[in-house]
């Protein structure tokens, strides 16, 4: 049973929609969730400034609050947006694995991180969060505390988890995986983790080195959603990863197709798609 952390330290107004928005931010991944009881996590920056202007639109005008801010990995289409972020919002808590990386961006963001006194608490899939009453963060990777051990990969070293809203009736479960590769899936699949979803997030933005053929019969998601940048240079989402969600029937969202993706849960109601 793994340890599980609380986090709801005051009283806020319900308005009891949850809502999880996967940003545009061109080549790269931010996605912002609301909970039903207004805390706000927010999972990637994405490459650079554009984040600003993406989050504002769906932030609550009242607050400048963050109360999880989460780093998948240290590349730049994840980690660069999120300097301004800490600079510009209230952060409560980073999370985050803690692989060392010489990329300036995620040496400043630490740096900032640090002198605003900003918590920061290093993932292990033996430590998930529960965020106010009706959101659970279920951590999959790392496996243990990988704080410090450096990955030639570095999307392998990618945090992944499930978040799972709940109202005692009804669930969703989205899977997202950063940019997760075959060869972490596997450790997660290796790691008998339960990582069934109703909506994946396509790892490494639908690249053809992600969701492997036994991580989608697991995870077995109605639909996914590819965070990739319009006409971007790496050529995602590779044809041979769409054509596998296909055959699969499932349905493919894509940022660089429609622009922000959001979905919207309300309490006490069955959730449609
Ligand atoms: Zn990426």
């Amino acid at each position: 049973m793994p340890l599980v952390i609380g986090i709801c330290f005051i009283i806020q107004l319900p308005h009891t929609n949850f809502l999880i928005s996967f940003l545009d931010v061109g080549q790269g991944d931010a996605i912002f969730i609301r909970t039903p009881d207004d805390y706000t996590i927010l999972i990637d920056g994405g490459p650079g400034p554009m984040i600003l202007d993406e989050i504002a639109k769906v932030m609550p005008i009242y607050t400048r609050t963050i109360d999880i801010l989460t780093l998948t990995h240290p590349h730049a289409d994840h980690v660069n947006g999120l300097v301004e972020i800490v600079k510009r919002y209230n952060v409560k808590r980073i999370l985050l694995v803690g692989t060392p990386s010489q990329n300036e961006f995620y040496q400043e963001w630490l740096k900032v991180a640090d002198m605003n006194n900003i918590e920061m608490i290093f993932a292990s899939n033996g430590t998930d969060f529960r965020v106010g009453s009706e959101v659970f963060l279920d951590i999959l990777w790392p496996i243990g505390n990988k704080a410090g051990v450096a990955y030639e990969n570095l999307n392998n070293a990618s945090l992944a988890m499930r978040v799972i809203w709940s109202d005692g009736e009804n669930n969703v479960k989205f899977l997202l995986t950063g940019d997760a590769e075959i060869d972490e899936e596997s450790e997660i699949l290796n790691g008998n983790s339960t990582i069934k979803a109703d909506v994946l997030k396509a790892g490494h933005h639908g690249s053809r080195t992600a969701s492997s053929e036994d991580f989608l019969e697991k995870s077995d998601p109605r639909i996914v959603v590819i965070q990739s940048g319009e006409a971007n240079s790496f050529g995602h989402p590779h044809q041979e990863t769409l054509k596998n969600f296909l055959a699969r029937n499932i349905q493919v969202r894509r940022n660089d197709l429609e622009g922000r993706i959001d979905f919207i849960f309300s309490r006490y109601q069955p959730p449609t798609f």
